[in-house]
């Protein structure tokens, strides 16, 4: 399922509208410029010196799956209409920064089915 996101439309807009360059991306998080494209970083940086090689990820912000409804049973429903979301709860982040803010919504949600679990 989380494959078929690759082909909404948004998203791939989002992705599109992202980039400053051909394959080069700023992340709006921690500002770093990354090329993901199969050119050599070093012709890049003659134009971004700071720019490092690495992947973008579109990422919802609103998470696909909900933190404060993590303990109870899941709605796919929901799920499905959070993940095909519309532009504005999209942003385009560097892997680094997606995976530290996925793992920041894993932890929360561990906690919040953990509080469900105690009553
Ligand atoms: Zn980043």
């Amino acid at each position: 399922l989380r494959k078929l996101t690759k082909q909404w439309q948004p998203i791939i807009q989002k992705r599109k509208t992202a980039k400053i360059g051909p394959e080069l991306y700023q992340c709006p998080k921690c500002q770093d410029i990354v090329y993901s494209g199969a050119r050599s970083i070093d012709v890049i940086q003659q134009e971004h010196p700071n720019a490092r090689v690495g992947r973008m990820d579109v990422d919802h912000i609103e998470p696909i799956m909900e933190i404060e409804s993590a303990g109870s049973a899941k709605d796919w429903n929901k799920i499905i209409a959070r993940m095909f979301c519309p532009s504005d709860n999209l942003q385009v982040l560097c892997s680094i920064c997606h995976k530290e803010k996925s793992d920041k919504e894993k932890t929360g949600r561990a906690a919040v089915r953990r509080a469900a679990k105690n009553g």
